[in-house]
C-alpha cells in the first residue's frame, strides 16, 4: 500500500509499505479520509521526539476491510473512525487509571509501533474502532477533534448558565462554542480574526455573539472587547495556539472564573501572568490535551446534528500531494485539511 513515511524531521517520502497484519482482535480499516492537525505540523517539524521511521495520521475515517476472528460488533463494510490513543496500561500513570498521562504514550500515527492514517490502510485494536452512520466522511473526520473538545469541557466541568468566551475560529474553537451552547451556557462569545472561518461560525449561529479582530491591528479590538464585557467571562477557552493570545486571555476571565488552554503551543513559548490577579480573583487555570474515551459522545453529537461541522473541511489532497497539504496548513483560510489516500 502507499503511505507517507518520515525518516527524519521534515523528511518524508510517499512510499510502498506492506498492508499491516490483522491480529485476532484487530480491525483492518481502509482509510477514506485522514485529517491533518496542528500536532501533525509539530511532528513534521520534529518538535516531539519520536523514533523513525513512522507514518503519521491520527484522524482516520474509513471502512472496515477485514476483522480478526475474536472481534465482536464490528463487521466488514462498517463505516468507522479510530480512536488513536494507545496507552501502555503498565506505567505509573496508567496504573493510577490516568492513561492520558501515560509515560509510554503511543498511538495511531505517533511512532513506529503502529502506522498512522496517511496510508491506504490501518490495522487497529477493535476497542479503538467506533462505527457511525448518517453523516458524511467529511463530517466524520471531525469526530476525533470533537472528542478532544469534549474532554476539554469535561475538564472545565462548568455549571449551567455561564458566560463563556472562546478565542479562535479553527475547528476546535467552533466546536467549543457549540458544545458550550448545548451544555447550557447563557452566552457564548466567539472572538477571532476576521475571515472565512468566523463567517462560517456566524452563518451557522455557532455562538451567540462575535468579536471580529483585525489581523493587522488587533489591540484596539481586544481593548474594545474588554470594555464591552467589563465583568469578563466565567470561562475563557484559548484555542488559537498563539502564546500572545494565551498571555492576554487571563485578563478576560471573570473573578472566580476559569481559563482553559487548549492548543499545541510551541515548547519555547512562555506567558507572563500576574499572580496577584490569579490569587485575588481566584482564577482557575487548566490545560486540556487529547482525550480519553470521548469518542462515543462525539459520534453521538455529530449523528444527532446538535454539533454542526459541515463546511469545516476546506481542502482535500491526494496522498501523493501530502507535501502540498502540509504547506497549506499555513494558510489563513484553511480550516480542516484532509488527505484522501485512495
Ligand atoms: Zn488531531
Ligand atoms: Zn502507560
Amino acid at each position: 500500500m502507499n503511505a507517507v513515511r518520515y525518516n527524519a524531521p521534515s523528511q518524508f517520502e510517499i512510499t510502498e509499505i506492506p498492508i499491516p497484519p490483522v491480529g485476532p482482535n484487530s480491525v483492518l480499516v481502509k482509510v477514506r479520509l485522514c485529517g491533518l492537525c496542528a500536532s501533525d505540523k509539530h511532528l513534521h517539524e520534529g518538535s516531539f521526539f519520536l523514533p523513525y521511521p513512522y507514518t503519521p495520521g491520527h484522524e482516520v475515517v474509513g471502512v472496515v476491510e477485514a476483522v480478526g476472528e475474536e472481534v465482536i460488533d464490528i463487521a466488514v463494510g462498517d463505516r468507522c473512525v479510530v480512536d488513536p490513543i494507545i496507552p501502555c496500561e503498565r506505567c505509573f500513570f496508567c496504573r493510577r487509571n490516568t492513561p492520558l498521562y501515560c509515560e509510554r504514550f503511543s498511538g495511531l500515527g505517533f511512532g513506529p509501533a503502529i502506522n498512522g492514517g496517511f496510508a491506504q490502510y490501518v490495522s487497529v485494536d477493535s476497542k479503538n474502532v467506533y462505527k457511525f452512520s448518517g453523516i458524511s466522511d467529511e463530517e466524520a473526520v471531525l469526530i476525533e477533534p470533537l472528542s478532544n473538545a469534549i474532554h476539554g469541557l469535561d475538564r472545565i466541568n462548568a455549571p449551567v448558565g455561564i458566560e463563556a468566551l472562546v478565542l479562535g475560529s479553527g475547528p476546535s474553537g467552533l466546536m467549543f462554542a457549540q458544545l458550550l451552547k448545548v451544555s447550557g451556557a447563557s452566552k457564548v462569545v466567539l472572538a477571532a480574526n476576521k475571515g472565512r472561518k468566523l463567517d462560517l461560525a456566524k452563518e451557522h449561529g455557532m455562538a451567540d455573539e462575535y468579536v471580529e479582530v483585525d489581523r493587522e491591528n488587533p489591540v484596539a479590538d481586544w481593548e474594545a472587547m474588554k470594555e464591552r464585557y467589563n465583568y469578563g467571562f466565567d470561562v475563557v477557552i484559548e484555542a488559537t495556539g498563539s502564546a500572545q493570545v494565551a498571555n492576554d486571555a487571563i485578563h478576560y476571565v471573570r473573578r472566580g472564573g476559569t481559563l482553559l488552554l487548549f492548543s499545541v503551543y510551541s515548547h519555547t513559548a512562555v506567558v507572563s501572568w500576574p499572580p496577584a490577579k490569579i490569587f485575588g480573583d481566584e482564577i482557575k487555570i487548566m490545560g486540556s490535551m487529547c482525550q480519553n474515551r470521548c469518542f462515543s459522545r462525539s459520534v453521538a453529537y455529530l449523528e444527532s446534528g446538535k454539533i454542526a461541522v459541515k463546511g469545516m473541511v476546506t481542502d482535500k489532497f491526494d496522498l501523493k500531494n501530502y507535501g502540498a497539504a502540509m504547506d497549506k496548513m499555513n494558510s489563513r483560510d484553511a480550516m480542516k485539511i484532509v488527505l484522501k489516500p485512495l
